[in-house]
């Protein structure tokens, strides 16, 4: 498969269940002249099962920007390239964004071929709204920049969408149930595609004690989607006179926190002093 310019195909491969890679996908990971994966030998396994023999050469986190100018040149000389990472869509908190995008400022053809990802998958499922959503990726691996994060998007009234890992799962329900309303709906989707999968709808007060109860849960890869805030009544600190007060808050002493507020934004001082009261309790 080669053009005068070469192109370069972003292919998604499956997240779990070998099956879910589409007709389009085998017939470019087939044709390229060559394939660069995040994990060659992981890669290995899909290509075998389909009987593929195209060439690979790795692009992961650490070699991408080292990596870049050389695939470039494959591509210069009107060679093809498929891009794939461990699972899933590439670039989609995966690696591969320098080379698109050095790609593109050349004037390379870029093709997604689309298939699995983890968040679509998980949303599909979850019976929360989709109309609308944010796809956050990682938190914070850190527990106090990771209680921050989440106290920005608290107010988010989007669907909120985040990828976690094993080692983290346990931490990361603990500090979205000390941050968001406990109220809120939660799914926490696991394995998606393979042998143990699973998606559990509860409120994200519950969720660490679930997750405490069972040792199975924890293990594996998962999705968490989180309901996003309901529209402020009339008596509630709006998302943006929010924002303002726990700036100050974090400046200055409550009672002139709420002052300042109040004077920027015109918001009445008895819910404010409410929220500033509940931010001090937070962050205490
Ligand atoms: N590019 C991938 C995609 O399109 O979804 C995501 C890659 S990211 C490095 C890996 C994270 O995606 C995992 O830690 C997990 O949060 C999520 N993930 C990937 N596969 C999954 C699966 N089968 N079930 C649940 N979550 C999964």
């Amino acid at each position: 498969m080669s053009s005068a310019t070469g192109i370069l195909y972003v292919v998604a491969t499956p997240i779990g269940h070998l099956e879910d890679i589409t007709l389009r996908a085998l017939d470019v990971l087939r044709q390229v002249d060559l394939i660069a994966a995040e994990d060659t030998r992981h890669c290995r396994t899909l290509l075998t099962r389909y009987d593929i023999s195209t060439a690979t050469t790795s692009l992961h986190q650490h070699n991408e920007r080292a990596k870049t100018p050389a695939l470039l040149n494959h591509l210069r000389q009107g060679r093809t390239l498929a891009l794939v990472s461990d699972a899933g869509t590439p670039l989609i908190s995966d690696p591969g964004y320098p080379l698109i995008s050095a790609a593109l400022a050349e004037s390379i053809r870029v093709i997604p071929i689309p298939g699995p990802c983890a968040a679509i998958t998980a949303l599909s499922a979850a019976g929360l709204p989709t109309d609308r959503f944010a796809f956050e990726g990682f938190p914070p691996r850190q527990a106090a920049a990771r209680r921050r994060f989440f106290e920005t998007l608290r107010d988010e009234p989007r669907t909120l969408v985040f990828y976690e890992s094993s080692h983290r799962i346990e931490a990361c329900l603990q500090d979205l149930a000390a941050t968001f309303p406990p109220k809120r709906r939660l799914v926490l989707a696991k394995e998606l595609t393979k042998v143990h999968e699973s998606l559990i709808s509860s409120r994200i007060q519950d969720a660490p004690a679930m997750l405490e109860r069972s040792a199975d849960l924890k293990k594996g890869e998962f999705v968490l989607i989180v309901e996003g805030a309901p529209p402020p009544k009339g008596d509630e600190v709006s998302p943006e006179h929010r924002r303002i007060l726990h700036l100050l808050l974090a400046e200055c002493s409550l009672k002139t926190a709420v002052s300042l507020a109040e004077k920027i934004t015109g918001a009445r001082k008895k819910p404010l002093y409410a929220e500033a009261l509940s931010w001090q309790e937070r962050n205490s």
